[in-house]
């Protein structure tokens, strides 16, 4: 089979599988595994895990060296118009200090964003990521947590029963309760730091293992599952080593 021929297969499999994404079933087994294909609105994001997550690290390099590149908005935003293929997707707290795009010097279209207080893996987050990688294709998930953050904070409060919190928060701290628990074992003088790597760690552990979409595909070394820690002081990412 020519290259051209490979490439329309592509298009073809790949609109086929967003459409029955949308309204019609969700067959992600159809779906090629890297799509190297010319028309994507952005082909250099057609990449490896581990080229995704180079290309994280190091634009988290310029971003601390306050060194990041000048940004075309007027030509990416027509090149992404009629499609995106981002080439990594984050699970991030919502707290307005972290920023993905900023922190890893990336544009739009690069980064499939999901946020909520806590980054910790919620149902419709998860069938976020789960489109994001499965149907966009994109190759990398990262988990992003970062330090001194109010929501580990108040589930570490929840938890040692020491104050209730309005609305749904209470439900929320509830839910980060496991990653509090789980650092009181591993480094009670320091609860806050570790109970944010500890959520960290439970959302990778839950996003490769969990779910058969996932599973499959990074079994199959089509996407890998990484931790990070976005330090608020110096704005560097720690990626963990899991
Ligand atoms: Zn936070």
């Amino acid at each position: 089979m020519c290259q051209k021929c490979t490439a329309k297969h592509t298009v073809s499999t790949q609109r086929r599988g967003f459409l029955k994404f949308a309204g019609l079933g969700f067959a992600v087994s159809a779906l090629p595994a890297y799509a190297a294909d010319p028309v994507l609105p952005k082909p250099d994001n057609v990449i490896s895990p581990d080229a995704a997550l180079d290309r994280l690290i190091k634009g988290n390099a310029r971003y601390v060296a306050n060194a990041t590149r000048p940004a075309d908005h007027t030509s990416t935003r027509a090149a992404l118009a009629k499609g995106q293929n981002p080439y990594a997707c984050l699970l991030s707290c919502a707290d307005s200090r972290i920023a993905p795009e900023l922190c890893f010097d990336a544009e739009r279209g690069d980064l499939f964003v999901t946020r909520v207080a806590g980054n910790y893996v919620t149902p419709p987050l998860l069938a976020s990521l789960e489109y994001g990688t499965a149907v966009l294709q994109a190759p990398l998930i990262v988990v992003l947590g970062h330090t001194s953050c109010g929501a580990i904070g108040a589930a570490i409060k929840a938890e040692e029963g020491a104050e209730s919190f309005p609305g749904h928060i209470q439900n929320l701290t509830s839910d980060l309760a496991p990653a509090v628990r789980a650092a009181l074992k591993t480094n009670p003088t320091d609860l806050l730091q570790a109970a944010v790597r500890e959520n960290v760690i439970l959302g990778v552990q839950s996003l490769q293992e969990s779910t058969p979409v996932l599973r499959k595909r990074v079994r199959a070394g089509q996407l890998k599952v990484v931790g990070g820690i976005y330090n608020l002081e110096n704005g560097k990412v720690e990626f963990l080593n899991l």
